[in-house]
């Protein structure tokens, strides 16, 4: 098993390997390290190692594990990449710094209700289901337009587009239209690639890259 040390350095070995190869700046590109099912003790490895962003898919997971890490390091940068139910839109806005699962009228609504409770912006990426897969979360293509609209209008800032590759297909096509859509809609965010091709994402415009196992190892 390799440490957590050397997989955060290899990540981001890959990281600044991309954005070479893309004419980017490795400092244009934000690591997300995704520690969902994480234990505390291997979270805390990677904040050992100066790694502050992360990101997790559960609101209850992460407000079970991050206010005592939060405690220890006040300056994590703490991500929800995963569905958020309405109803827990409040909590959400507590404790994230960004919510990259926008994806429907009544979340924005929640979420304007719960930003504006709570006196503070949360910035979002709304997620696309650039698949147009059943069971998979995000907004339909079509329905990006009419949902930034609304955001925008309830004054919840979005600032780029998240998306989720079909498993087991080449996902550059995705990201490349991802990309264009985010440019087309003005938006400078563009969430995609995870451990698998995080290096393919960012030469097709990721700013952020949601990276879990590459950082962790495999999940329990
Ligand atoms: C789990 C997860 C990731 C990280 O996936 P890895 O393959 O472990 O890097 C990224 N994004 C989302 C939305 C996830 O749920």
């Amino acid at each position: 098993m390799k440490s957590a040390a050397s997989s955060l350095e290899q990540v981001r070995e890959g990281i600044t390997h991309a954005c070479s190869i893309a004419g980017r700046r490795p400092n244009d590109v934000t690591l997300v390290a995704i520690s969902k099912t994480q234990p505390i003790d291997a979270i805390a490895r990677l904040l050992e190692q100066g790694q502050r962003v992360f990101g997790e898919n559960r609101v209850q997971e992460a407000e079970a594990k991050w206010p005592e890490l939060c405690e220890r390091w006040d300056d994590v940068d703490l991500h929800l990449v995963g569905q958020l139910q309405s109803n827990k839109a409040d909590d959400a806005v507590a404790l994230f710094d960004c919510i990259h699962s926008l994806d429907r009228p009544s979340l924005v609504t929640a979420l304007a209700r719960a930003m504006d409770k709570a006196g503070r912006q949360v910035p979002c990426f709304v997620q696309v289901n650039i698949g147009e897969e059943e069971q998979k979360g995000g907004c339909a293509i079509a329905d990006l337009p009419a949902l930034l609209d609304q955001a925008r209008q309830a004054d919840v800032p979005v600032i780029g587009l998240m998306g989720v590759p079909p498993l087991d297909i080449e996902p550059a096509p995705f990201f490349a239209f991802l990309d264009k859509l985010a440019s087309d809609n003005g938006l400078a965010g563009r969430s995609y690639g995870m451990s698998g091709d995080y290096e393919t994402a960012i030469m097709l415009g990721a700013t952020h890259v949601r990276v879990g196992t590459a950082l962790f190892g495999a999940r329990g």
